[in-house]
């Protein structure tokens, strides 16, 4: 993946040619906002660019509004909107781009500034830092992402009166269908095909494919629960929470929020017997989706101990928990309020049921009333969080890859902040590899793989899955294919 600062200029006249050469030629030409916002999707989804690597510039010149039209258009359009108006929806609906918005006149001076801060960005574990501990009035200009500062503006959005939302104008001005590009020749009865087993593999999918699965699943559940929404709102939904998921991290990325989302959906529907005819499916199913949202790739204990902003503001119980889910509810405020009306209390207590910390104490319930809500929702959102364990083998091992890498790299952030042991430079993420292919190869590339599954399997993943399988007989598959993955990783020791 090439990343490289980029200077979009919109509706801008041309730069000073000395200005352009400061982005090494790349300097995009926009006439329109929208064009700005289609070719951020097409990145994204391409992964031609992440724009969470470097920091990026939007040279925006506002219209011009005659002089006894001081206040804003009634109908305000893309193109109407002001500098900071841009700015905003820009974080709203690209939260951890790192985008920031000047007029013309302001380009030389934010340029420099850019400059002075683009050293912090060249190495994943010092990005990683900044996300965690970077403090709330950060004295910059440039935006760069940060969880405080995300957290921050999801908080101010909540208290605008009126709430300013900018789904309803982007949805109203582009074909949000046309962005989505899928490989020649796949029909929709071949991606069902592939959602309605266990033997789904999110792994295996593109981007763009992993929103038409989500699209396919919500847009049925949204039917069957008789909730209304556009196909195009529904796709800038999900262009949304992609754009909110750093597309670096590992494992904890919108492919995992997939692939929870798959397995929810496919635990409900064994269980359906149990379903009351409501929406709870629907609300389960997209509490998955959003349930990791904007997580940093580390975990609790690593927010904790070093103190961040975020983990005061929640008095260090269930940080990322908490976290995922005010800017997920947020999120849906502007996208699918109906989602919220009556019962929001489904998607947070969902999402604060994955905290594993809290595992044992769902245990316990379990064993006392595991069909009756809240806890029948939270046990199935839990077990799909964890469900890698209980795929196929060669899925099972892939995703252990993942979350490996994930562990290795908290390791090195600790090693680096506690010992300054300067793991900064020599740690290098950003070379993407391949998943090895076959278990053999796996094993040999990552030897501790079978010992971390095991110790994985026997301290969560057991308990849960024997305890579901005794209450609820359509769920003992889990139990048995668990079992299977942990006899082969115990013949690996
Ligand atoms: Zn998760």
């Amino acid at each position: 993946m090439s990343s490289m600062a980029t200077l979009f200029t919109v509706n801008s006249p041309e730069l000073a040619p000395q200005l352009a050469s400061r982005f090494k030629g790349h300097v995009v030409a926009l006439t329109a906002v929208a064009d700005l916002l289609a070719r951020l999707y097409s990145d994204r989804l391409s992964g031609a660019d992440n724009y969470e690597r470097d920091l990026y510039l939007v040279v925006y010149c506002e219209p011009k509004r005659s002089a006894q039209d001081a206040s804003p258009p009634a109908s305000s359009t893309l193109d109407t909107l002001s500098a900071a108006e841009l700015a905003h929806l820009l974080e709203k609906q690209f939260p951890c781009f790192n985008l920031s918005v000047v007029t013309p006149e302001r380009a030389v001076p934010a340029i420099a500034e850019l400059d002075n801060y683009r050293a912090k960005y060249t190495q994943r574990l010092t990005r990683v830092t900044t996300w965690m501990y970077a403090k709330r009035h950060d004295p910059c200009s440039v935006n760069m992402y940060s969880m405080i500062s995300h957290l921050t503006q999801v908080r101010h959005s909540n208290t605008e009166k009126p709430r300013r939302s900018y789904a309803r104008l982007i949805s109203s001005s582009l074909d949000l269908r046309k962005l989505i590009q899928l490989p020649q020749g796949k029909s929709d009865d071949h991606y069902w095909k592939l959602l309605t087993t266990w033997d789904f593999c999110a792994l295996s999918l593109s981007t763009c494919e992993l929103i038409w699965c989500s699209y396919l699943i919500l847009k049925k559940l949204a039917i069957d629960a008789d909730y209304v929404i556009s196909d195009n709102d529904l796709f800038l939904l999900l262009l949304t929470l992609e754009t909110s998921y750093h597309q670096g991290n590992k494992f904890h990325n919108f492919r995992h929020a997939v692939d929870v989302m798959q397995a929810t959906w496919q635990l409900c529907c064994k269980l359906q017997l149990h379903f009351p005819k409501d929406a709870s499916v629907l609300l389960v199913c997209v509490a998955a989706i959003g349930h990791d949202l904007g997580h940093p790739g580390t975990n609790n204990a690593l927010m904790c101990e070093e103190n961040s902003p975020v983990a005061q503001l929640y008095q260090k119980a269930s940080v990322l928990e908490n976290f995922h889910t005010e800017l997920f509810l947020d999120l849906l405020q502007d996208h699918w309020p109906q989602l919220l009306e009556d019962r929001r209390n489904v998607i947070s207590d969902t999402i604060l049921a994955t905290d594993m910390a809290l595992h044992s104490q769902y245990i316990d319930q379990m064993d006392e009333a595991p069909s009756q809500q809240p806890t029948f929702l939270s046990l199935i959102i839990k077990a799909a969080d964890i469900s890698n364990v209980t795929r196929p083998l060669e899925i099972s091992a892939k995703w252990a890859v993942l979350i490996t890498c994930e562990f290795n790299e908290c390791a090195a952030l600790v090693r680096e902040l506690k010992e300054g042991s300067a793991e900064y430079d020599a740690y290098n993420t950003e070379y993407d590899q391949p998943l090895p292919e076959s278990v053999d190869s796996i094993l040999e590339k990552f030897p501790s793989i079978p010992k971390g599954q095991l110790i994985f399997i026997n301290a969560f993943a057991e308990g849960l899955f024997a305890g579901l399988g005794d209450y609820f007989e359509e769920l003992k598959f889990l139990h048995h294919n668990v079992q299977a993955n942990k006899k082969f990783w115990e013949g690996k020791l």
